[in-house]
């Protein structure tokens, strides 16, 4: 635990001090996600005692492809501060830096609650997401200790090995062929399900906050029939709309103008709708639009379907709906571009 800080989490912040120092920054933009915010004002005045204007971004942030560079320019900032994720998306004009706010919370207990979920399965693939990533040393030595071979993915897209971001599970289905299933350590389904529709391997959470364990497969399968009923309901569609992204790293314009060749080539209508928040509000604007394929950030339609009027379609599923794809290939491919 790092003192006089939300418990649990390292704010690094005598780098932040010298960062700032060595840049000789005056105005400070600090963006930090949904959970860590609450943290904003104390950091505010870690800031503002180094003599730089400190401003907190009070906007959503879910992931590194979200640096607020056009946020920092219009504010006439000269440095950003990130707070919660590694480098993702290529930088912009001003410069940030990226504090990875590592958990402090132990992992053992959790990962040994894993070892019964994993009885019928001798090699296991780990992962975490970058506030655990310092803890997969452990978890391998424990899941060793009990007979397992452990493998640790490392394709080179992400920072680090054994990382998972939301939209890129790579350093799992980089080592997929050669594991019967996986363990993610860290809180909550969301990349644990990521892994699961990335490789289809059992997928079991080490969630070191409740330390307890538990299997998503029942989750996963759930989810796999609720994309399989959208893209039938897309196969319908007669006009696609192709959501871009605006934000810094969800912006796949190539992959959008792809996208509405292929839907032309088919005989549909395609428009390209550019949107900075794609939220079920954003799309009931366009009631011509039968079904909408999405170019940004995946994991928006996929974790919460009912709440879409129309079918959102990642690009993988866009291309089984209009017959270019078949979904048992889908299922091997996974439902994200990696
Ligand atoms: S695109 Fe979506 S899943 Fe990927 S990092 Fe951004 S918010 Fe996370």
């Amino acid at each position: 635990m790092v003192a006089g800080c939300m418990i649990g989490f390292d704010f690094e912040e005598d780098r932040i001090k010298q960062e700032i120092a060595k840049r000789n920054a005056k105005r400070i933009l600090l963006q930090l996600p949904e959970g860590l915010k609450p943290e904003g004002p104390r950091l505010a005045e870690m800031v503002a005692k180094t003599g730089a204007l400190p401003i907190i971004s009070a906007d959503p942030c879910y992931g590194a492809c979200d640096i607020a560079v056009n946020e920092a320019e219009i504010l006439g900032a000269d440095l950003i501060v990130h707070f919660g994720h590694a480098p993702f998306a290529s930088q912009g004009k001003v410069p940030a830096i990226y504090v990875e706010a590592k958990a402090t919370v132990k992992v053992d207990l959790a990962v040994l609650q894993a070892l019964p979920l994993l009885s019928n399965y001798k090699r296991i693939g780990i992962t975490s997401s970058i506030q655990h990533l310092q803890a997969l040393s452990q978890a391998k030595e424990i899941l060793e200790k009990a007979g397992k071979t452990v493998l640790i993915g490392d394709r080179g897209q992400l920072i680090h090995a054994g990382q998972v971001i939301g939209c890129n599970y790579s350093n799992a289905t980089s080592i997929a062929d050669e594991v019967e299933a996986f363990v993610f350590v860290g809180g909550g389904m969301f990349h644990a399900l990521g892994i699961a529709l990335s490789t289809s391997k059992p997928t079991v959470v080490a969630d070191p906050y409740d330390n307890r364990a538990f299997s998503i497969n029942e989750q996963t399968q759930k989810m796999l029939k609720q994309r399989w009923a959208v893209i039938e309901e897309a196969q319908q569609a007669n006009v696609f709309g192709v959501l871009v992204g605006l934000k810094m790293g969800q912006k796949h314009f190539d992959k959008a103008l792809k996208v509405k060749e292929t839907a032309e080539n088919h005989g549909k209508s395609a428009y390209l709708l550019a949107s900075k928040e794609i939220t079920p509000d954003t799309i009931m604007e366009f009631p011509s639009v039968d079904a909408y394929v999405n170019t940004a950030c995946p994991r928006i339609s996929l974790e919460a379907p009912q709440k879409f009027s129309k079918p959102v379609l990642t690009v993988n599923e866009f291309m089984v709906a209009v017959g270019e794809g078949s979904w048992e290939n889908l299922l091997k491919k996974g439902l994200f571009e990696n």
